[in-house]
């Protein structure tokens, strides 16, 4: 199986529409951005990418539908770097409860509004390295930003992309950044844009953590995992 047999098996699985919380919360910003002075209106959505920023930081280890209220409340308060950056911090945490470590995170965002006003003049950065600068932001929040916030190619690995790409067996790597090497050797540049989302979105849906949907998968005759499961029943027979 290439690459575009994989996100075209995918496509065909999920069907139409907005799929992962970052997805619809790069459309939320609108087509204007909603504050930030960077605002981008090409590739994946046409969003504010500090909101995008700001969303994916509440989005660890929080549930899509409570990142994408706390997200959606938070904005309502709070549009622009300028207007978090001088926000209360007990207000950011009562807006965004809900989502994990939201105490943390309360901090967290404030600090990054603030860095983002007064340093970089309301502009989030828009190179890997300039958003890794940034505190509570790693590598694959940095590449969900290249994505959703400024339709740029890139491939974030979080643990669902990690997982089917080695059941698949377009992979066999230990580490996300090992993942996310190999799958930007495997996929096409103009691929990488849709990896995340379709793997996300996959991954809950169809190629779960636990009980994983084989029977219904529409990759199962290329995948790796599914062909040794299948071969393990055979011998036991
Ligand atoms: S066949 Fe099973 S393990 Fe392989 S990609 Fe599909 S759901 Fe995941």
């Amino acid at each position: 199986m290439d690459g575009k047999s994989i996100l075209a098996g995918m496509r065909a699985a999920l069907g139409d529409g907005e799929r992962t919380a970052l997805e619809k919360i790069s459309k939320d910003g609108g087509g204007s951005g909603s504050g930030s002075g960077n605002s981008n209106g090409r590739g994946r959505g046409s969003s504010d990418p500090f909101r995008v920023l700001i969303g994916t930081i509440l989005s660890h280890r929080t549930r899509d539908e409570r990142t994408e209220e706390a997200t959606e409340r938070l904005f309502r308060a709070y549009q622009t770097p300028a207007a978090l950056a001088s926000a209360d911090r007990q207000e950011v945490a009562r807006l965004i409860r809900g989502v994990g470590f939201y105490n943390v995170k309360s901090g967290r965002i404030i600090e990054v509004a603030k860095i983002i006003d007064r340093d970089l003049h309301g502009m989030v950065p828009e190179t890997i390295k300039g958003l890794m600068e940034l505190p509570a932001v790693g590598r694959k929040t940095a590449n969900c930003v290249l994505v959703y916030g400024f339709g740029r190619e890139a491939i974030p690995v979080d643990t669902h992309v990690h997982r089917i790409s080695n059941r698949l067996g377009i992979a066999r790597t230990g580490t996300p950044d090992e993942t996310e090497a190999a799958l930007t050797r495997f996929f096409a540049r103009e691929d990488w844009i849709d990896v995340n989302d379709l793997f996300v979105s996959f991954g809950k849906r169809v190629c779960r953590p636990i009980g994983p949907r084989c029977g219904e998968c529409p990759l199962a005759a290329g995948c790796k995992y599914f062909k040794g499961t299948a071969k393990k029943q055979t011998e036991r027979k």
